[in-house]
């Protein structure tokens, strides 16, 4: 395949993110200042600027060809970190000028946000995605082997302020690796971070494609049991359904209505977690009014309709 035809890709059908058309902004090699361990990349040495670059016409041409097909999002991704890529403004503009209604969205390991200029550039997505696998620095270097001029606690305060001036749709994810970062400690740091970050959801994953080196990922069930451990008040969505096993327990109205107190649930969630008749009884508790239908982004959530009105407390 020539490098033009690789650049861009789809579109997919992203539960999360809607009809996304890619486009590679690294597709000759991976390029990433991360080394991390869950990639479903080859293992490479970190890098912190691109060596091979493709120019922002060349995106843009092609671009230019898929522009009519039915697409909710162009995103900006790439074999390694696409804040890499040195003329990151120019397409980035050079795009919102052509789009029209698309919306604009980057999936970025976070790192690049201490660079002004890539957080300014940032600003003017529709919706960005940042990834924030660990806020203990030696946890951080363990699973995502960054480069070693990237320090974690000046990204996360990046990440921090970022969040508070962006206008458009924040998501967060956090990946989780078994016996890593799937520990109290550093989800209670986690979620002390994420209450400072105006997220409009926050994902939690783990493995689920074959990773660069041999660690393994977490459980649906070890997922949920780490979304309970964050502040109910934070828009927590369990991404990663991939290897999940179906609980099917049977949970009563009370417990219904305090699972979804501490985390709102989607429609997915509630067929792995809940048995025929606790199902039956939730759609009981939707008729009386006792538990909404919230969507957040693309994704609709169960939550307790008490709950619609309430505000977030530390
Ligand atoms: S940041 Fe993404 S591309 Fe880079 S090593 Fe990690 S998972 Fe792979």
């Amino acid at each position: 395949m020539s490098v033009k035809n690789s650049i861009i890709f789809g579109p997919i059908n992203s539960r999360r993110f809607g009809m996304s058309l890619g486009i590679d902004l690294s597709p000759t090699t991976k390029q990433c200042n991360f080394d991390c361990l869950y990639c479903e990349l080859a293992p490479s040495a970190t890098v912190s600027a691109q060596s091979e670059t493709i120019q922002v016409q060349e995106i843009i041409e092609e671009l230019q060809k898929h522009l009519d097909e039915k697409i909710d999002v162009i995103t900006l991704t790439a074999n390694g970190e696409p804040t890499l890529y040195p003329y990151l403004n120019e397409l980035i503009e050079e795009i919102n000028s052509i789009k029209n209604e698309t919306e604009t969205l980057i999936l970025t390991n976070s790192a690049s946000l201490v660079n002004p200029d890539i957080f300014n550039a940032l600003l003017k997505l529709d919706q960005v995605k940042l990834s924030l696998d660990a806020v203990s620095s030696h946890i951080f270097k363990k699973i995502d082997r960054p480069h070693e001029s990237i320090d974690i606690n000046a990204v996360v305060q990046k990440v921090i302020e970022f969040s508070q001036i962006y206008k458009g749709k924040l998501f967060i994810e956090i990946l989780f690796v078994h016996g890593l970062n799937d520990t109290k400690e550093e989800v209670a740091k986690l979620n002390d971070v994420l209450l400072e970050i105006n997220a409009s959801r926050i994902d939690l994953g783990t493995i689920d494609r074959p990773p660069a080196y041999p660690v393994m990922g977490v459980s649906y069930k070890e997922l949920h049991e780490l979304s309970m451990l964050f502040n109910a008040s934070l828009p927590i969505h369990i991404a990663s359904r991939i290897h999940a096993e179906a609980n099917n327990a049977f949970y009563s109205d009370a417990d219904i209505l305090n699972t979804l107190d501490k985390r709102p649930l989607t429609k997915e969630d509630v067929a792995l977690l809940f048995d025929d008749d606790t199902q039956k009884r939730l759609e009981q508790l939707i008729q009386k009014n006792q538990v909404s239908l919230k969507k957040l982004q693309n994704l609709e959530f169960y939550i307790p309709s008490e709950n619609l009105k309430r505000k977030r407390k530390k």
